[in-house]
């Protein structure tokens, strides 16, 4: 029997060309797949009436280290140099997998929560063979369409961050490859989350590209941010080793010169800003504007809750305010007007949808409101006092529009969150993450008195 579930009378932002928006349009969901986006649909099904809320699809977050929600806003003040000494080299080895299964089941609550419904979890947090299970459990408890990138152990940043000679193991990869991922069809799909030139030796990045391939894994990969990595010219050094293609997500990319830009554009790579963090931690401007310029399609990502905070709406902002200051700085140094194609509410919100699922390699099945697609949908309501009266439903949803906004919430078709209240069972995961917290912060102090003064 054909389950049918009717989204009646919202503001539908599809976010497909072919569809635009509809002022008061009806979205027809049939056993988790969209069939149709039209002004007003008849049909049998189970009636969710969005009069008043604004329907668009659900957001992706292309790179965020989920694990890390147990250890949410514990270093406010960090610089990204911080991050490395006091994250990677000092919470992230005493990860145990019940820390990274509360993390991830907690984070992608979190996710859902915001109107995110799909996620590139890039977890460099397998410390041992059992901490890849424990994050796939988590995700696929929470009901999420995530990308699973493996990563590396975290167990000591000068073993593994800086010329480190130590790879992904891959009889793992191909374990969790075989035992999770055989169809890449499910709600969760996997990619591998490396650390690339001058984090690793030339003969480690050249062997996991190489696995990536072999096991047809998308490759994520932090490029040009900060101090250190700003320099090490990482996207040249890949196009050296003769390892850029389409299938490889650049994340932050701040710092790439002209010549990698146009590297990355003619090797139909990926590009993923995560804005705050950019902003506040010193990776950088988020360069959104600069991958359009090179006909690139950027999307947006949260990276780590650590520091700042985990939804699209700020992510959104950050972006689109700190590219506006940066033109309006040179302009203001250089005396001239403005330019007229300053970057726009509807491109930020493209980035965080549709771009969002091209970069997570998933723009076959989500992105937009499209016949044919699964629906993640989420409305936003439009009479709060923060949103309401709207002129431009657009704007709404990016300059207005915050997580309390978020009322309702479908992923492949399954209603995650309604009437503003998450379903299922959130009380546990939040027990289960504090709980994580409290062990985090005793074996960090353990390890802190057993260490030599
Ligand atoms: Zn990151």
């Amino acid at each position: 029997m054909t389950t049918r579930t009717l989204l009646r009378s919202g503001h539908v932002i599809s976010m497909d060309p072919g569809i635009g928006d509809l002022p008061q349009g009806d979205v027809l969901v049939e056993d988790g797949r969209i069939t149709a986006v039209e002004p007003e649909i008849s049909a049998d099904a189970e009636a969710l009436d969005m009069s008043g809320r604004i329907v668009i699809p659900g957001f992706v977050d292309t790179h965020r280290h989920t694990w890390e929600a147990p250890i949410r806003g514990v270093a406010p003040d960090a610089t990204l140099d911080d991050y490395f000494v006091d994250i990677l080299d000092t919470f992230a080895p005493l990860y145990t997998p019940d820390d990274v299964y509360a993390g991830n089941l907690a984070g992608a609550l979190e996710c859902l929560n915001a109107g995110i419904t799909t996620l590139v979890d890039w977890s460099h947090i397998n410390n041992t063979p059992e901490h890849p299970d424990a994050a796939i459990q988590g995700l696929r408890e929470s009901g999420i369409r995530a990308q699973y990138a493996y990563g590396s152990a975290n167990t000591s940043l000068a073993e593994y961050w800086f010329e480190s000679t130590i790879a992904i193991p891959a009889d793992d990869v191909r374990r969790i490859r075989s035992t999770y991922f055989a169809s890449d069809d499910g709600l969760l799909t996997m990619g591998l989350a490396t650390r690339g030139p001058g984090f690793c030796v030339d003969e480690v990045v050249t062997a996991e590209w190489a696995m990536a391939r072999e096991l047809d894994l998308p490759i994520t990969v932090h490029v040009a941010m900060g101090r250190l990595a700003g320099r090490f010219g990482m996207v040249k050094q890949l196009h050296g080793l003769g390892l850029l293609g389409p299938d490889t997500t650049y994340v932050h990319s701040c710092h790439l010169s002209g010549e990698e830009w146009q590297m990355v554009a003619d090797s139909g790579g990926m590009i993923s800003v995560a804005p705050q963090v950019e902003l506040q931690m010193g990776h950088g401007w988020p360069p959104v504007m600069q991958a359009l310029e090179y006909g690139l399609r950027p999307a947006l990502s949260v990276d780590v809750v650590t520091t700042v905070p985990g939804d699209m709406f700020t992510q959104i902002r950050a972006a689109f305010g700190a590219e506006r200051a940066r033109v309006n700085a040179d302009c203001w140094q250089a005396n001239m007007p403005v330019p007229s194609t300053m970057l726009t509410v509807r491109q930020m919100l493209e980035a965080a949808t549709v771009n969002g699922a091209h970069v997570a390699g998933l723009e076959d099945r989500t992105g937009s409101l499209t016949p044919g697609k699964r629906a993640d949908v989420v409305a936003i309501d439009a009479t709060a006092p923060n949103v309401a009266p709207v002129h431009d439903a657009v704007a709404a949803v990016t300059l207005c529009a915050d997580v309390s906004n978020v009322d309702t919430v479908l992923v492949d078709g399954v209603i995650r969150k309604r009437d503003g209240r998450l379903l299922g069972d959130t009380a546990r995961a939040l027990r289960l993450v504090g709980e994580s917290r409290d062990r985090l912060l005793a074996a960090k102090e353990a390890k802190k008195a057993k260490a030599p003064a």
